[in-house]
């Protein structure tokens, strides 16, 4: 039998880990990415300095000083986002497929569990396939601690929730510190009581929210 190689197949959750995308990611002058980023951040003696003691690691310090300068961190995930591609890029076939087998597996293994239900639940909810629904789901409701925030595009971002940088479109921004995000999974690690809006705690299916919306903001302007 031909091994697998289409990611489709593959839940939505480990979808990213064995998905393949063949795109040229050199930059626009045809220059590496790398190449962009490093020539940029030379222009920056201190933050050069930093970043080679860091041993070319980016950790929270080195990443609050990236975040100040916007063209140096647009070049920095330019690059990040090169690295993504070429890793999956030049993976082995059968290696590639094994990751995937494994990811399956362990999908299967643990998608009961309710921690895991829950993440999913809510990321379908606020960042799901229905582009409408979640865009509604994500305004009109009454958050207690976070607002989930979508980007148009997939940016590595450090999360200190995670401890590491993260490939992402979709995060958890805080109310209280804008600076703050959680990525979905700690987001909804915290339960049930934290994840929901007032008033939705015990409520589990888009359906029963949409109904609960329309039960506590009545009149015609409310509706979903
Ligand atoms: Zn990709
Ligand atoms: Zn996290």
């Amino acid at each position: 039998m031909t091994p697998r190689t289409k990611s489709q197949w593959i839940p939505q959750p480990f979808r990213s880990f064995a998905h393949s995308c063949f795109k040229s990611q050199a930059n626009s002058d045809g220059q590496s990415p790398y190449r962009a980023f490093y020539q940029k951040l030379k222009t920056y003696p201190e933050l050069y300095e930093t970043f080679k003691a860091a041993r070319s690691r980016i950790n929270k310090e080195v990443w609050a000083k990236l975040r100040a300068e916007p063209e140096l961190l647009r070049a920095k995930q330019e690059e990040l986002r090169y690295h993504h591609h070429h890793r999956i890029r030049f993976k082995d076939v059968e290696v590639r497929s094994k990751s995937g087998t494994r990811a399956l597996a362990h999908y299967h293994a643990h998608k009961h569990e309710e921690i895991l239900v829950r993440t999913r639940l809510i990321f379908s909810w606020c960042f799901g396939v229905d582009v409408e629904r979640s865009a509604w789901a994500r305004e009109k409701l009454p958050r207690k601690t976070h607002c989930p925030v979508q980007q148009h595009e997939r940016t590595y971002q450090f999360y200190a929730c995670c401890g590491m940088q993260r490939y992402m479109k979709s995060a958890w921004q805080s109310i209280s510190d804008p600076s703050e995000f959680l990525c979905n999974k700690h987001y909804a690690e915290r339960g049930w009581n934290l994840a929901m809006p007032e008033g939705y705690v015990d409520v589990r299916t888009l359906k029963g929210i949409r109904k609960r919306y329309e039960e506590l903001n009545p009149g015609p302007s409310s509706k979903p």
